[in-house]
């Protein structure tokens, strides 16, 4: 049994807040957990280990980076509000296998700020992502996360509910979007338990739940330009209610014969939406694509 003072109770929570004079910014999705329990299961679901680099996305008071740092070998953690270096920095001073780092997760290079310790002897290769994410950049960090190339192999997320669906979505219904399909493409996706509001200080309006994310080997469909795949993908889905025809033609500013004949080539009907298409139609269509603008000598290259 750990004796050290818990930072996850109201108690030591609020206390804190006050000692540092330190407001939960709401701007800043701050709503911290305070109930241990609830960090012992998200450590035991990352069931990571001193063997694990991990990195942690808004620390806040640290609650979850104080338990994360007794199970794993390294602890990584990027908080974007200054106001909470303070504490943190006070909490941690004397935990070697701590990191603090200042910086807007969404901005950073993230796989950068890791490269310390990536490759450290006594870590085992690549690294973990736990985090009670700000539900306001939950949907943009994980579709980064899934689509650039930083070596995670496990990602573990407190994230609002209905976000949970949407990660696991299958096509049709209104939860099916970029982001299920970038989960699809890369990981295998699986809900561990959801979490009442009630232990979170202050209270958010809906509950969440906590989901891991594992590495696929490799990913279930091939493409020859993965770029392309997101970027088709991205584009389908930013104008959902239009058909593929003219949403693609429209947000990859493609010539609509051009997209009109990848269409076909994949054998998939132009008045389809996006949320339609399974992963599989998404890469036959982003390979007709790929072909048809290479054979236009590149100049029509969306990418470019
Ligand atoms: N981990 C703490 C806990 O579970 O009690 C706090 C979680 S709170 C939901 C989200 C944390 O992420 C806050 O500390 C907030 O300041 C931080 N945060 C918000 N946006 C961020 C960003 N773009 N980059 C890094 N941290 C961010």
């Amino acid at each position: 049994m750990n004796t050290t003072k818990r930072i996850a109770t109201p108690g030591v929570t609020r206390g804190l807040m006050q000692d540092y004079n330190v407001a939960a910014k709401k701007s800043l999705g701050q709503n911290f957990i305070i109930e241990p329990q609830i960090i012992s299961r998200i450590v035991q679901t990352a069931a990571c280990d001193k063997q694990d680099l991990v990195l942690e996305i808004g620390p806040g008071l640290g609650s979850l980076t104080q338990a994360l740092a007794e199970a794993a070998g390294q602890v990584v953690a990027v908080e974007i509000d200054q106001t909470l270096l303070p504490p943190l920095n006070a909490q941690f001073a004397q935990t070697p296998n701590v990191a603090l780092i200042h910086a807007d997760a969404l901005q950073a290079d993230l796989a950068g700020l890791l490269s310390p310790y990536l490759n450290q002897p006594g870590l085992r290769p690549g690294f973990m992502v736990v985090a009670n994410l700000p539900y306001y950049i939950t949907t943009p960090l994980i579709l980064r996360l899934l689509t650039d190339n930083a070596p995670w192999r496990r990602l573990v997320f407190m994230v609002q509910k209905e976000l949970a669906a949407r990660l696991q979505a299958a096509p049709g219904g209104k939860d099916y979007g970029a982001l299920s399909l970038a989960v699809q493409y890369r990981a295998a996706a699986k809900l561990a338990f959801t979490v009442p509001a009630a232990v979170f200080l202050p209270r958010p309006k809906v509950d969440s739940a906590v989901v891991v994310l594992d590495r696929l080997p490799a990913p279930p469909v091939q493409v020859a330009d993965e770029a392309m795949l997101f970027a088709v993908i991205r584009a389908g889905f930013n104008q959902r209610r239009k058909t593929l025809a003219n949403a693609l033609g429209n947000v990859l500013a493609l010539d609509k014969a051009l997209v009109t004949a990848a269409l076909d080539m994949a054998g998939i009907a132009g008045t389809r939406r996006a949320e339609t298409l399974t992963l599989a139609e998404f890469a036959a269509l982003t390979d007709a694509i790929t072909q048809m603008t290479q054979k236009g000598g590149n100049s029509q290259n969306p990418l470019d």
